[in-house]
């Protein structure tokens, strides 16, 4: 399906197709890194259909858990994680863009949960932590 979003201060806006059986949440200790948070949500966007606007910041690191060096894409602005892509020159083969920023987020329900051997305890009993509709 038809897919578009942008960062929180709107300065990179994306858009590309996207298949939501495949979205995943990634577990391993850079994403927790990365997110600044327990773990991260991504869906893979072919290079053909991939386009922005604005230009992302970005920055080379080999992942520690898979031994695969990765650019990893954020707004220089808002820091707003935008994707992650291979390496190289021009138009990648797939874009890992983060669910977060979609503005049809609500239909990438995560269909598969990788590197799970560093999640945090937590995320399984996160439903019996009390909760507010509202922050109070
Ligand atoms: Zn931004
Ligand atoms: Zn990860």
């Amino acid at each position: 399906m038809k897919i578009d979003g942008t960062c929180h201060c709107g300065a990179i806006t994306i858009e590309g197709e996207a298949d939501p059986e495949k979205t995943a949440i990634c577990h391993c200790t850079d994403c927790q890194t990365g997110t600044g948070s327990a773990f991260r949500v991504s869906v893979p966007v072919p290079g053909a259909t991939f386009r922005m606007t604005g230009q992302p910041a970005s920055y080379l690191k080999t992942t520690s858990d898979s031994g695969n060096p990765r650019v990893q894409a954020f707004c220089s602005k808002c820091g707003t994680p935008i994707y992650s892509t291979s390496p190289g020159e021009g138009v990648q083969p797939s874009y890992m863009v983060r669910v977060g920023i979609l503005r049809q987020r609500d239909q990438f329900v995560p269909k598969r949960q990788i590197w799970f051997r560093s999640a945090r305890p937590w995320v399984t009993g996160i439903d019996a932590i009390p909760k507010v509709q509202k922050h109070t």
